[in-house]
């Protein structure tokens, strides 16, 4: 498990490793110093990369494409290895330009095969990316903010609160980092199949980075994931959604966790901005944008709160509606998920026969709610679990420790 220990042990970007896992690190995965004034291209996507070449370097698009493929497709990140560039555009490349990875930290692999990275993005700041192997397909869930503002109550990140946006770099750095370790070539060894914007932060929060991020992961000069690939994940921010609908085309979950407005404010806080059926609606134009796109919902099962038989029937109920406005039946998918416990919360997870119990009701009704299996909770990679280290900006993690006080749970359960 990854411990308290573990985290005040971690030394980030320009200090020495202190412990076993942290000198762990891949060899060539080492972050490079931020160059001064340089563009570092994973910020860049293919129409924004081809801009750079012809206005600043006055080179031709296809180079664009050419560097696009040494750095995504064969993981190469020194303009001297780049052998289909001239001498001269490779010494204008150095010049003005660098591929800056973000510097990994520790890496820790599961039993199950789940494997997390920490990884540095300045030196008092550092998120977790977790890969998913699962039959047939390789999940990445992807971090978007170094924590998180949105406070939803049974979620580990907000325990940490916020301190900024990741920029696109931060963000595709994380795929380039995972791709790399796992030997994954786009078009030809996929080891990595999807990936999921669901890791530390609110994606909609950082739109316009996650938005450039993941046209990288969907090009085929990037990763080439197909748009249904690639699933961005809210907690709700309405009018984004709507953004996102005209934007982007990418599959969309909703993380609602509870069928009604009352429980779903406790919970997620933003829903007092955005109540549910201002959401459902929005989910329906997205929905409606594209013919045959389905919405996920996301809904963590924690014991006594919402995992009674009236919360399945309400959320039978919205779900329903949900099929209805789009015209399509079993339009809504609905992902079960058992509350993976970390410490210091006050939650539980519910028993599997209640878990059970409350899967069966949806499925007598005609509804398909798989429950997701928990995966990598011995490294504290399950859902809901992702702790970094945050230099938080919110006063949260102080707030934590104070209620944790009260609870006479003292500083043992950071
Ligand atoms: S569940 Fe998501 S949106 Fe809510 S606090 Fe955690 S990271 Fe933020």
């Amino acid at each position: 498990m990854t411990t308290q220990r573990d985290r005040i042990d971690i030394q980030l970007a320009g200090d020495t490793p202190a412990t076993e896992s942290a000198a762990r690190v891949e060899a060539g995965v080492v972050a490079k110093g931020a160059g001064e004034g340089k563009m570092n291209l994973f910020d860049l996507d293919r129409a924004s990369l081809e801009r750079f070449f012809e206005e600043t370097l006055g080179e031709k698009k296809f180079r664009a494409h050419q560097v696009m493929k040494w750095i995504h497709h064969r993981y190469v990140t020194d303009f001297a290895e780049m052998t289909d560039l001239g001498k001269a555009l490779r010494a204008k490349l150095e010049a003005s330009a660098e591929v800056r990875v973000p510097q990994v930290v520790f890496d820790k692999a599961s039993t199950d095969g789940t494997h997390k990275w920490l990884l540095g993005m300045d030196p008092k700041n550092a998120i977790e990316t977790v890969y998913i192997p699962d039959k047939g397909r390789g999940t990445l869930c992807v971090s978007s903010q170094v924590g998180c503002a949105l406070n939803c109550q049974f979620c580990s990140t907000a325990t940490q609160g916020f301190n900024r946006n990741l920029s696109t770099a931060e963000i595709i750095g994380q795929v380039w980092v995972a791709a790399r370790h796992l030997g994954n070539v786009p078009h030809q060894q996929r080891r990595l199949t999807n990936v999921v914007m669901m890791g530390m932060g609110e994606p909609l929060a950082n739109f316009d980075n996650v938005v450039r991020a993941m046209s990288i992961m969907r090009d085929d000069l990037g990763y080439g994931l197909a748009n249904k690939r690639v699933t961005l994940s809210t907690a709700g921010m309405v009018p984004m959604i709507d953004r996102l609908a005209l934007e982007s085309d990418v599959s969309l979950a909703v993380s609602l966790h509870a069928p009604n407005d009352e429980l779903r404010s406790e919970l997620v806080p933003l829903n007092k901005k955005y109540p549910i059926e201002q959401l459902m609606d929005a989910c329906v134009r997205y929905a409606l944008r594209k013919r045959g796109t389905s919405v996920t919902f996301e809904y963590t099962l924690m014991k006594g709160v919402n995992d009674q038989p009236q919360h399945a029937r309400q959320l039978l109920r919205l779900m329903r509606q949900f099929d209805n406005a789009v015209q399509m039946k079993d339009a809504a998918k609905v992902n079960l998920i058992p509350f993976n416990p970390f410490p210091g919360t006050r939650f539980e997870r519910p028993d599997d026969a209640a878990i059970r119990a409350f899967q069966k009701l949806l499925n007598e009704a005609g509804m398909i709610a798989p429950v997701r299996r928990t995966r990598g909770d011995d490294i504290d990679a399950a859902c809901g679990q992702l702790k970094g280290q945050v230099m938080d900006r919110t006063r949260r993690q102080a707030e934590f420790q104070k209620q944790l006080q009260a609870r006479g749970l003292g500083n043992e359960a950071a």
